[in-house]
Formats: structure tokens, C-alpha cells, sequence
């Protein structure tokens, strides 16, 4: 599945938020939005999923505008694991991921012996399978972002948009996750706050700074340390790592920045 998103605006009541947003992510790609706080990076996720609607701009699933399809039909082609991530009620962890089910059914429908192995996998895929009859709501940050991992794994979704689907989680489980998500080879647009992970998993990355688009391009042409003093104001040190082959950043504290300039 393509994702485009052509110029799109947005604003929350007066104040602009993103301008002129213009991105693709091809059928498979794994592609990073990055960007300091506030840039912009979760309306941009939000205008694309629809929870919000753009004031300018288009955005295409195989080049079809989302705002002309069903909300059905999106929810069965778009998985989305947002920022916040509240479920209003107290359901049980399985019932959450079964959820994951939904749009591939009719309302009534009971849930088959193959939504029941796929829920069933999502949960042993995010190690959530002993917790499975707790309730959500007694969970931990980290554990109830793996819930809505599971959720999304169970939709089983050819597009995947991601708003920095790890934050909770210890390093053990942010590699999971992201190994998990890379390995099922969907499309993939995820705001990423590490930009080592972000190198590790991404073909290209968007930055964004202040509601623009700032630059683009695969982690070696984008992660530099000017870049990320421009964007970010801080000075770091890039090497390719000679394992993983890919960029990896050294945050240099002030003590050792006039050292290293
Ligand atoms: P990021 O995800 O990159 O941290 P956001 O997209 O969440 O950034 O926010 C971009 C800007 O929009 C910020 O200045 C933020 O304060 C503002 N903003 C976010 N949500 C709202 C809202 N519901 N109402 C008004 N302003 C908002
Ligand atoms: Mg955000």
C-alpha cells in the first residue's frame, strides 16, 4: 500500500500548526517523521489517520483520498498506534487485542478459531500473552503500549502509521517492537523519537521544525551533526557504525563540546 500526502494545512483554531506537509512512503518502506517537540509531528500522523481534518492538502491510499473512503475501509487498511493511547472502559488485555478484529467483520459477527489464533499470536508476539485475562487499566505504561501494539499486529494492516510507538518501553521491548514491525514488511510511517532507533529501522526519514517539512532523505543524508544543530541545537558526534553499518549518534554534553569543535 503507497501513502501520499500532498501539501497538506493544518490548524488548531487560529494558530497554524503544519504548512505545506508534502511526503510519500512507498509500497513496504519503512520511513521516519522526526523532529524536536512541537514540530508538528503528531497533527501530521493525525491529519493522515483522520482524527483530524486537514484545511488544505490531500491525503492518498493508493491513490485514493482517505476523506472519500468508509471509516470501515480505512480502519481495515490503516493500523495506528497513536501518541495516547486511552481505552474508556476497563476491558481485559485479550479483549482489547481482539478488538484488532473489528474491522474485518460484521457488527455481530463472533470471532472465528483464525481471529482467535491471531489474537493469540499478537499477544505471544508482544509478550503479552500471561497477561492476557488482567485488566487493561492495571497495566504499566510500557505493558499497555504493547497491548495496542497487539491491537494493531491483530488488524493485520498493509499500512501501519506509528506515533512514537515505544516511548514506554524499555530497551529490551523497543527493539521487539521495532524488529517485530520490520519483519512484517507493511508500509510504515512512525514518528520517532530516538534517532538512533530511527537510523537502526528507517529507509528515509522527514524532519520537521516548526510545521515544516525541513529536510528528507535516508538517515546518512539527514542525521549530520549540523542538522541536528539546527534542528534540534545540540552537538553531536555521527559515525557509521561498523556492525550495524548504519549512522549512529554520540550526544556531546557541553563539558566535552569545546573539546570535540
Ligand atoms: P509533536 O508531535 O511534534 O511533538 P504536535 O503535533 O503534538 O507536535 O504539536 C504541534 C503544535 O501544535 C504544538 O505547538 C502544540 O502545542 C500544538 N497543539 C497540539 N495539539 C493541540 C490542540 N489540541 N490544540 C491546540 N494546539 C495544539
Ligand atoms: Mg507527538
Amino acid at each position: 500500500m503507497k501513502l501520499k500526502v500532498e501539501n497538506l494545512d493544518f490548524s488548531y483554531a487560529e494558530s497554524s500548526v503544519i504548512q505545506d506537509i508534502c511526503l510519500h512512503v512507498e509500497n513496504g518502506e519503512f520511513v521516519g517523521i522526526i523532529g524536536p517537540n512541537g514540530s508538528g509531528k503528531s497533527t501530521v500522523l493525525k491529519n493522515i489517520y483522520r482524527v483530524l481534518k486537514p484545511d488544505g492538502g490531500a491525503v492518498l491510499l493508493d491513490g485514493e483520498n482517505i476523506f472519500k473512503m468508509s471509516s470501515k475501509k480505512t480502519a481495515a487498511v490503516m493500523g495506528v498506534v497513536g501518541q495516547e493511547n486511552t481505552i474508556p472502559f476497563d476491558f481485559k488485555v485479550e479483549e482489547i487485542v481482539a478488538m484488532g478484529r473489528s474491522p474485518h467483520k460484521k457488527l455481530f459477527d463472533a470471532d472465528t478459531k483464525a481471529d482467535r489464533e491471531i489474537v493469540a499470536d499478537a499477544l505471544r508476539e508482544t509478550g503479552m500473552e500471561e497477561m492476557a485475562k488482567k485488566s487493561y487499566l492495571q497495566l504499566s505504561g510500557g505493558e499497555k503500549q504493547r497491548v495496542i501494539i497487539a491491537r494493531v499486529l491483530a488488524q493485520q494492516t498493509n499500512l501501519l502509521l506509528l506515533d512514537e510507538p515505544t516511548n514506554h518501553l524499555d530497551i529490551h521491548y523497543q527493539l521487539q517492537m521495532f524488529d517485530l514491525i520490520k519483519g512484517l514488511g507493511v508500509t510504515v510511517l512512525a514518528a520517532i523519537h530516538d534517532l538512533n532507533i530511527a537510523a537502526l529501522y528507517c529507509d528515509r526519514l522527514y524532519v520537521l521544525k516548526e510545521g515544516r517539512l525541513w529536510a528528507s532523505g535516508t538517515p546518512e543524508e539527514i542525521l549530520t551533526p549540523s542538522l541536528m544543530t539546527e534542528v534540534y541545537g545540540i552537538h553531536a558526534d555521527v559515525i557509521i557504525h561498523p556492525v550495524t553499518n548504519k549512522v549512529s549518534i554520540t550526544y556531546l554534553p557541553k563539558s566535552l563540546k569545546e573539546r570535540w569543535t
